[in-house]
């Protein structure tokens, strides 16, 4: 292979959203950047949502009891708390810079709840797909206190706490994900290596940040393209971004509301099991 053979092959920006307001729980307001009209799903994520108020009216009522099956879902609170409990008995409070990876695998019966009457809850959550032959594992959770979550420091002051990835929180997914919590300092420079096995994006928390010649606002998702590399940097001011990939599953996806499963038959299933009490 020749010198120039082996350069990397920097991801682009295919396209960029802000998402669209969404209600959901019972009147939860946020925004839904994947999992909308727009943009069904990014394979293999199937949801995207960024809640961010210091309105109680817009997140007191909370997610009450519901199920989910054949995915996982990742919340990652950057201000406020939220309380969840399960139907195995699970209960726990996520806080600021903490982390809940929860598998649903054949299915939980779970409450989301901010724990917390007024103030700032801002957060995300981010939908994972399950492989067809790990849809019906056993329901799992893990979390991970902001202190807990691997942090990287890289030169000129680059932090970056690593949820997912090789050296991340979590390690072990089959969808080998990578997700990553990048605060970068104005005028630098940041690039990781992403493979080109997985579907890839970036939401920007804070500050602005160009990439492939864009210049990424705040609260702005955009798409990265094939290659093998992402590549990004500021200006004159800092920014603060999520990078988030997974590998892509190609298999089909057959959804209805928190089931997700690969036939209409497997949904059919995951309906009559969780109103049969089968979860
Ligand atoms: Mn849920």
């Amino acid at each position: 292979m020749s010198t120039q053979e082996q350069s990397t092959d920097l991801r682009r920006v295919i396209s960029t959203t802000t998402g669209l307001p969404t209600t959901d729980g019972a009147g939860v307001n946020m925004t839904r950047l994947i999992g909308t009209s727009e943009l069904d799903h990014l394979d293999p994520f199937l949801l995207f949502d960024v809640f961010e108020s210091d309105n109680p009216d817009d997140y007191i009522a909370g997610f009450p009891s519901h199920p989910h099956r054949g995915f996982e879902t990742v919340t990652y609170m950057l201000a406020g708390q939220m309380r969840h409990r399960d139907n195995a008995g699970n209960e726990g409070v996520i806080r600021a810079g903490g982390v809940q990876w929860m598998t649903a695998g054949r299915g939980i019966i779970h409450s989301e709840m901010p724990e917390q009457e007024d103030g700032l809850m801002w957060g995300t959550q981010l939908w994972v797909n399950l492989p067809q032959r790990d849809k019906m594992t056993a329901p799992a959770y893990r979390e991970f206190a902001a202190a807990e979550i691997p942090l990287e420091r890289r030169d000129g002051n680059i932090e970056i706490r690593v949820i997912a990835g090789k050296s991340g929180a979590v390690a072990d997914r089959p969808t080998e994900p990578v997700y990553l919590d990048v605060a970068l300092p104005a005028n630098s420079t940041f690039s990781e290596d992403v493979p080109n096995t997985h579907n890839a994006f970036v939401f920007i928390v804070e500050g602005a940040l160009w990439v492939d010649g864009l210049e990424l606002q705040s609260r702005t998702m955009a798409i990265l393209g094939d290659g093998t590399q992402m590549f990004a940097e500021t200006k004159d001011i800092a920014s603060r971004f999520l990078l988030i990939a997974g590998l892509t599953l190609n298999e089909p996806i057959a959804r209805g509301g928190p089931f997700v499963m690969n036939t209409q038959a497997e949904l059919k299933q995951a309906i009559d099991d969780y109103q049969s009490g089968r979860f």
